[in-house]
């Protein structure tokens, strides 16, 4: 592995490339950014390039630094992550006994701590003791999804760098190759950037229902019946997900609704419930795009009443009643 391979956080990794060039390395990074940004394999990275012999800023992957970090028994290099729920004292003692010797394989120490938000006031502190020790060689290199639960006396020891989301695309891919259900995912990488979030949704039982549901909802509103308000009352407010579930069952219904209009734009490429083309022609022959805009507007605007806390059921049906008066 190299910098290369970092490509998708590419102004970060020629910040650090340079950094190590001109041999003007922090002492403390923390890396900022929500889950599958890449700040593990950056970090990975940057202690790779740290200790290789080659000393050009990248890595060789061919010296003994670099292969002892790739099978993870480098002596100088230490990768710590919670132990349970914390990362504890003992494991940031441990760290600096292990430091406290000198350098066995090179002149400079690397560790990264996996996040590092999680650590407990004792550990926190102690860390702080050794991010003051003066004129070491040691880096250190703090990751966390969550900067501001950071004590502030950490953060301002570190230089910070923040990591970009994804690109949709790229999340979509990766979570595919996970084995995940294309259009499950791309509706999840829609409702949220963070990997994490977004592997969640698909997992849930609850999401694929909901995802199912909107279709059918959108059928019961065009049927002009009572059918839409008894079959959300039915389903959707008896589905406790509590108020971030019925966001979500919104949002998943804008997307089925802009799916539609981008069905009758012939924009295909830009659909999402890529496995419901029929539902969505046999729909789009009963939606104008006039209707369709409309009816987003009024789904966005129970989302936001409902982020006020408005009252969830009255909400819906209020819903459901103004996009069958359009
Ligand atoms: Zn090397």
């Amino acid at each position: 592995m190299s910098w290369q391979e970092c490509s998708d956080q590419q102004r970060i990794a020629t910040i650090l490339r340079q950094s190590i060039k001109n041999d003007r390395v922090a002492h403390a990074y923390l890396f900022a950014g929500g889950r599958g940004v890449g700040k593990r394999r950056v970090a990975m990275q940057l202690g790779k390039s740290l200790l290789c012999l080659r000393q050009d800023g990248d890595s060789c992957d061919q010296c003994h630094h670099c292969l002892r970090i790739n099978s993870g028994n480098h002596p100088d290099f230490h990768l710590v992550e919670p132990d349970g729920a914390s990362i504890k004292i003992d494991q940031i003692r441990g760290l600096q006994k292990e430091f406290s010797l000198r350098a066995v394989e090179s002149k400079r120490k690397v560790y990264i701590l996996d996040h590092a938000d999680k650590m407990t006031v004792q550990a926190a502190n102690s860390l702080l003791k050794f991010l003051e020790e003066p004129g070491s060689e040691v880096t250190a290199i703090l990751l966390t999804e969550n900067p501001h639960q950071m004590l502030p006396t950490i953060l301002s020891r570190c230089q910070v760098m923040h990591f970009a989301e994804l690109p949709f695309e790229k999340r979509v891919g990766l979570l595919k190759s996970e084995g995940l259900y294309e259009p499950l995912v791309r509706n999840a990488c829609q409702i949220t950037a963070d990997l994490g979030q977004a592997r969640e949704l698909c997992q849930a039982e609850w999401f694929a229902q909901f995802r199912n549901q909107v279709l059918q909802l959108n059928e019961d509103v065009l049927e002009k019946g009572s059918h839409a308000l008894v079959g959300l009352q039915e389903k959707i407010v008896k589905n406790d997900q509590g108020t971030q579930g019925i966001s979500n069952l919104l949002d998943l219904y804008i997307y089925w609704l802009r799916d539609i209009l981008f069905f009758h734009m012939d924009r295909k490429q830009d659909i999402l419930n890529l496995d419901q083309l029929e539902a969505m022609g046999r729909q789009a022959l009963r939606c104008s795009k006039t209707w369709l805009l409309r009816a987003i507007q009024i789904v966005m605007g129970t989302k936001d009443r409902l982020a006020r806390h408005a009252n969830p059921q009255l909400t819906l049906e209020r819903m459901i009643i103004e996009l069958q008066e359009v």
